[in-house]
């Protein structure tokens, strides 16, 4: 299986290995696959006596023809360990009728990016020694809190591999702080910079582009890496927790093979979504893919419209894991709705004008699957308390908005099609939203607001945020921004 640019114009033609070493095609594409593995119903049947980790090392090995399935099956097995996601890594909850909550925030940070953030590192380390890469890739990340603690947690004590994350001081909530702050592991340095999130995720771009640090590095036996949301590494992961859920409803009972599910995904940068979506074309039956947003609702506005524009007001929302205006991934989709050209022209345009639009046969293709909703601040809120009080679940932010969405949908359409809602973060994440949510007061202290949601709820806090305050700090250090660099270097010569 090799593995080609979304926008058609790079010509290469590369391995799985060699694209999650390089990330982005050289022509700034995303690197889709040549062709669609098939996953029959068979094959679905097979995988439903089977743990979390082997459902994961078959559908992987579909698209990482490069790998051995014993060299994916150790790597899954290891990263879905029991002691990462205790309890299994991709529960499904019935929340009531036919609404399933598919709760993929049980690892190390509380979050779903643990999904594919727990794999990805090994895959990467396993494609330094094919692609006969010696040096050791220093992987650099820009943070607003969530994606570095979820980075550091997957990178950690990965062999070949350092990691290096850099947050700004203030732009991070204290629970936040407090995660990163006292990351484990040999491989890993957490720096704090005077300055905001966009501070810092230009200085790591300026590391990126920087000629000289790249040579100087190469001599030390370094080289930049990114942990990027549109690495195929991933993206491949994701696939495997819809198959998952399907042959967690045939297994109980809840549909029969062959049935179709829908499926609902608060969305940020469509990567989740688009998982999904790659799953029904490998051929399991899901029939609607219900696209979740929050306030910033660019991609409800596309889905029923067709045109995508980013030239609009930026909100801060309780769900900050989506507060997106570009959401990359799409452009996966564009590509397998409209072809390689197209692609290249849309994101052209979006380049330079910032927005563009499809052709009608482009939309009507994307909507024969794709429904485009979104929720309120407001309605979020209503959300959480009502499925607290009504139906005993208690959902984060996140999961909320989508849950909001499924009902908008289900209500519009009567559709009765059981519907697996993905659930992204544990409520104690953002237990102080949560908690006012449902109580309707302010907690004032975020640290205690999540014992307070513990004993409201009579629910346990996730492990990862348990006892934070007891645990031993390791990283203190806050820089100028313009000195990231200079802090790099130290973090190597250590
Ligand atoms: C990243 C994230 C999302 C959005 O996922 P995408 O794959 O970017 O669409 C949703 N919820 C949470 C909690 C997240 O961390």
């Amino acid at each position: 299986m090799n593995y080609k640019s979304t926008r058609g114009t790079s010509g290469e033609i590369l391995s799985a290995a060699q694209i999650i070493k390089q990330g982005l095609a050289s022509d700034g594409g995303l690197f889709v696959p040549e062709s669609i593995p098939s996953l029959t119903h068979d094959e679905i049947s097979a995988l439903c006596s089977l743990s979390y980790p082997e459902r994961a090392a078959t559908i992987l090995s579909k698209f990482l023809t490069d790998y051995t399935y014993d060299e994916l099956l150790c790597d899954c097995k290891a990263a879905y360990c029991e002691d990462s996601f205790p309890g299994g890594a991709a529960p499904l909850k019935n929340v009531y009728d036919n609404i399933y909550s598919l709760e993929l925030w049980h690892g190390p940070t509380a979050a779903f990016k643990d999904m594919a953030l727990q794999i990805m590192p090994r895959l990467l380390s396993r494609a330094l020694t094919k692609t006969g890469e010696d040096r050791t890739a220093l992987i650099l990340v820009a943070t607003s809190g969530d994606t570095g603690k979820a980075a550091l947690e997957g990178y950690k004590d990965i062999d070949k591999i350092k990691i290096m994350v850099f947050y700004p001081v203030d732009g991070v909530s204290r629970v936040q702080k407090l995660q990163m702050a006292t990351q484990t592991g040999d491989n890993v340095n957490i720096c704090a910079i005077k300055g905001n999130f966009d501070d810092a995720q230009t200085g790591v771009k300026v590391i990126f582009s920087d000629k000289d640090a790249a040579e100087k590095l190469d001599e030390k036996g370094y080289f930049f890496s990114s942990a990027n949301s549109i690495n195929w590494g991933r993206l491949a992961p994701q696939i495997v927790y819809y198959v998952s859920a399907y042959c967690d409803l045939l297994t109980s009972g809840k549909i029969k093979m062959g049935d179709k599910i829908n499926v609902c995904v608060p969305t940020g940068n469509f990567g989740n979504i688009f998982a999904a979506y790659l799953a029904k074309l490998m051929g399991l039956p899901i029939d609607k893919f219900i696209c979740a947003s929050n306030q910033n609702n660019v991609l409800t506005d596309f889905l029923c419209t067709g045109t995508y524009n980013r030239n609009r007001d930026f909100h801060c929302t309780m769900s900050p894991s989506m507060d997106i205006l570009i959401s990359s991934n799409l452009e996966r989709l564009l590509y397998f709705s409209a072809g390689a050209e197209k692609t290249a022209e849309y994101m052209s345009l979006l380049n330079t004008t910032g927005a563009y639009t499809v052709e009608s046969e482009v939309l009507n293709t994307i909507s024969e699957n794709f429904k485009g909703y979104f929720a309120d601040e407001e309605k979020t809120g209503a959300t959480i308390k009502d499925y607290f009080k009504n139906h005993s679940y208690l959902s984060d932010t996140h999961t909320a908005v989508a849950l909001n969405c499924a009902e908008q949908y289900i209500n519009e359409t009567g559709d009765k099609t059981p519907m697996v809602v993905a659930s992204t973060a544990s409520p104690y994440k953002f237990a102080a939203d949560v908690l006012k949510s449902i109580t309707g007061t302010n907690p004032t202290d975020a640290l205690k607001a999540l014992d307070i949601l513990s004993e409201v709820s009579g629910t346990e806090i996730s492990y990862p945020l348990r006892n934070l305050a007891e645990r031993r700090v390791r990283f203190t250090t806050t820089i100028e921004h313009e000195n990231m660099l200079s802090e790099v270097f130290a973090f190597i010569e250590k």
